[in-house]
C-alpha cells in the first residue's frame, strides 16, 4: 500500500502495488500526488520499463487522476478500468467537466486534472476479467457499481485481498467510523448494497480501503457499511420526501450522522483541514442522494443536486 498523501495529508488516500513478475499497480492517485505514487514506485526497484499493468477500481479523479504521468513514466504498462470508464481516460473534458462541478475549488487546489492516455494502451474491463501477475498469480477485477457505474473491486485470489476502492466506504484517521459514499453523478443505492453481497460472497480474507486501508473482519465490515448506508439513504428518503431541497438534506444529515456516527471534524469549526474535510463533510454524499431520490422520481424529478450545497 501507497500512500499519495494527498494534499500532504497522510492516511487518506491509497494506491496498491502488486509486485511479481508483471507489477501491477491499483490506483494511481490524483494528478497533483503523481510524483509521490512515482517515488514509491521507483523505491520498490521498478524501472520504466517494468510496470505491466494499471488497474483503476473507478476513474474518480482521487484514484485515476494520475494516470497519464504514471502511464507516461511507465511506457509499458497498460491501463485497464471499467468499459464505462475507458473513453473518458482517452478524453476527460466531460469527466473534468463533472468534476469541477462536484469538487469545486478543489478540482485544482486538491486534485489537479487528468492527462489523457493514448487509445491503444487503454483497456476496458469486463466482470470477471483477470489480470496476470506473473507466476499463475492473477487478480479478478469484480464489477461493483452504486458509488459509480464505472466501479471494479480488485480480487487477489492467492492472497484473499480484495480492493473496493470507494464501494464499501470511507473510513480515515480522525474521521469517525466507516461511512457510506454517496457522490453525484452515479450513486444508486440498490447497486451499491448488490455489490457489497457480492464482495462477501468472495469470502475476502482482508477488504481494503482506498480511504484509507484495511478494515475489521470482512464480513462485519461488509455487514457494517450495508447497514450504515441504508441508515443515510433512509434518513434521505425521510428529508427529500418531506420535500426539502438540497441545503436540509446537508443539514439533516450532519444532524444525524455527525455527533453519533463520526465525522465530527466536518461540523468542528475548529478543523479546518481541507483534505479531512473533503472526505469527512456532508455536501458530496448529501448531493449523490439528493440526485438518486430525484432520478428515482422519473425524468421530471431531475435537475439541481449536482452540485454542492
Ligand atoms: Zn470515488
Amino acid at each position: 500500500m501507497v500512500d499519495t498523501r494527498l494534499g500532504g495529508v497522510e492516511h487518506v488516500n491509497a494506491a496498491f502495488l502488486f509486485e511479481g513478475p508483471q507489477p501491477c499497480l491499483v490506483e494511481t492517485g490524483a494528478q497533483l500526488t503523481a510524483d509521490v505514487v512515482l517515488a514509491a514506485l521507483r523505491e520498490h526497484g521498478l524501472g520504466p520499463d517494468d510496470l505491466a499493468t494499471i488497474v483503476l477500481t473507478h476513474i474518480h479523479l482521487d484514484h485515476g487522476g494520475a494516470v497519464g504521468e504514471l502511464a507516461a513514466a511507465f511506457p509499458r504498462a497498460t491501463v485497464i478500468c471499467h468499459r464505462a470508464g475507458a473513453r473518458h481516460l482517452i478524453d476527460p473534458t466531460r469527466l473534468i467537466a463533472s468534476a469541477a462541478l462536484v469538487y469545486g475549488p478543489a478540482l485544482d487546489g486538491l486534485y489537479g486534472r487528468l492527462t489523457p492516455v493514448d487509445a491503444d494502451r487503454v483497456v476496458a474491463a469486463d466482470d470477471n476479467q483477470l489480470v496476470d501477475l506473473g507466476q499463475g498469480r492473477r487478480l479478478r477485477l469484480v464489477e461493483s457499481p452504486g458509488h459509480a457505474k464505472h466501479h471494479l473491486g480488485v480480487f487477489d485470489e492467492a492472497s484473499g485481498v480484495l480492493l473496493v476502492g470507494d464501494a464499501v466506504g470511507i473510513q480515515v484517521p480522525g474521521g469517525g467510523p466507516l461511512r457510506p459514499s454517496t457522490p453525484p453523478a452515479d450513486f444508486d443505492r440498490d447497486l451499491a448494497i448488490a455489490s457489497l453481497h457480492r464482495f462477501a460472497a468472495l469470502q475476502p480474507a482482508q477488504v481494503v480501503l482506498s480511504h484509507y486501508g484495511p478494515v475489521g473482519e470482512p464480513q462485519a465490515a461488509l455487514g457494517e457499511a450495508e447497514r450504515v448506508l441504508r441508515d443515510w439513504c433512509d434518513e434521505a428518503e425521510r428529508v427529500v420526501g418531506r420535500g426539502e431541497g438540497l441545503d436540509h438534506l446537508v443539514l439533516a444529515l450532519a444532524e444525524r450522522f455527525g455527533a453519533a456516527g463520526g465525522a465530527a471534524v466536518a461540523v468542528d469549526p475548529a478543523v479546518r483541514n481541507p483534505v479531512l474535510h473533503e472526505f469527512t463533510s456532508f455536501e458530496s454524499n448529501a448531493a449523490g442522494l439528493y440526485r438518486w431520490l430525484q432520478g428515482r422520481a422519473g425524468p421530471e424529478g431531475r435537475g439541481g443536486g449536482t452540485t454542492r450545497a
